[in-house]
């Protein structure tokens, strides 16, 4: 059903988003299930680009330019993908609509001033890797892997991240393949978050007490990424793909903090995930507890690492933890 066009923009191009990030994540699973991945290196060996990656792009930003054709979109894949899209926009209103409330001082905001982050496919390392394994006819725990070949897929997400005036103030987290080893259950799932506002998709869940659980990345590691890592004394660590999965681990309850002291992370990366990540009362930061800045004219690159709390948990004291040797080799 068509969005009223007197709600807040805000509103519609959050609800719009809920459907077009779905849409997008039915391209991806598609993409798997056919086996022509199409992958090409961009800036290494560690770097990947699937047709997945450049189809779920070229979904998202035409459907979102026809509906709100003034906002300014980034996507990770770089604009060539968004050429000749005429067959690829897909109608939001072909979906149920969410009902997303805006809280009152964003509710008068024009398309000129927002900028839309996105990541059409975060995690494509561990989206490769589990259809290698499941290519190669492995079962169980992959040996290589040291994990079930198929929950790769879990770290796969889709990213719309909303800013306005610098700040993320909206993020839409859809996750293809949430519930892929339940049979029978609904697979896939998109959880939203509007900054003041709320969260909607997900039930939210606080970390367990009197334990320090760290989630961080399983395929861009370094010196400095561990010694941060180190420096807050965590019983657990989590090393998984995806900046998105990292943070929805946040919102599950399963960590309570995200430590990435490296320059690898982009805008793309992490403005959905700080906005859903902020609605439900977490903080996203540099690793020096730095706002991160979304303009247009932003750089792209997060150069100076990422420090992520779940609601509750006192994030300053962790920024404090960080050494300034690793604060000094993550420079702006
Ligand atoms: P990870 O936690 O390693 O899955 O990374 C989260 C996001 O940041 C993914 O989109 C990665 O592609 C990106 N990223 C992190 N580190 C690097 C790096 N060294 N080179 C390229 N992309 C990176
Ligand atoms: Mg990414
Ligand atoms: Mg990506």
């Amino acid at each position: 059903m068509a969005l009223a066009q007197n709600m807040p923009l805000l509103s519609r191009l959050v609800s719009s988003s809920v459907a077009i990030a779905s849409h997008a994540g039915g391209i991806i699973r598609d993409i798997l299930k056919k086996g022509e991945l199409g992958i090409v290196e961009k800036e290494n060996a560690s770097d990947l680009q699937t047709e997945a990656d450049r189809a779920a792009q070229r979904c998202i930003i035409s459907s979102l330019n026809k509906c709100f054709p003034k906002i300014t979109i980034i996507g990770e894949e770089g604009e060539e993908e968004t050429l000749d899209t005429s067959d690829k926009v897909f109608d939001p209103d072909a979906m149920p609509a969410v009902n997303v409330k805006c809280p009152s001082e964003l509710s008068s905001l024009a398309e000129e001033e927002i900028v839309v982050w996105v990541d059409p496919l975060d995690g494509t390392a561990e989206y490769t890797q589990a259809f290698e394994c499941l290519q190669s006819g492995h079962q169980g725990v992959c040996k290589t892997l040291e994990t079930t070949c198929a929950s790769l897929l879990d770290h796969v997400t889709v990213l719309i991240g909303i800013a306005h005036s610098g700040k993320a103030i909206g993020g839409i987290i859809h996750q293809p393949y949430f519930n892929y080893q339940t049979p029978g259950g609904k697979l896939g799932r998109t959880v939203w978050g509007v900054v003041g506002g709320e969260v909607g998709g997900m039930p939210l869940t606080s970390p367990p007490e009197g334990k320090l659980i760290v989630t961080t990345t399983r395929s861009h590691s370094s010196s400095t990424v561990n010694d941060a890592i180190s420096a807050v004394s965590p019983d657990e660590v989590l090393r998984v793909g995806g900046a998105g999965h990292k943070v929805m681990l946040l919102l599950e309850g399963k960590a309570h903090l995200y430590v990435f002291a490296s320059p690898g992370c982009k805008k793309w990366d992490t403005c959905a995930p700080q906005a859903v990540l902020e609605a439900a009362g977490g903080v996203l930061t540099d690793i020096k507890g730095i706002p991160i800045p979304y303009h247009s004219t932003a750089p792209h690159r997060n150069s100076t690492g990422v420090l992520a709390s779940a609601a509750g948990i006192p994030h300053k004291e962790f920024v404090n933890k960080i050494p300034q040797h690793v604060k000094d080799n993550l420079k702006a």
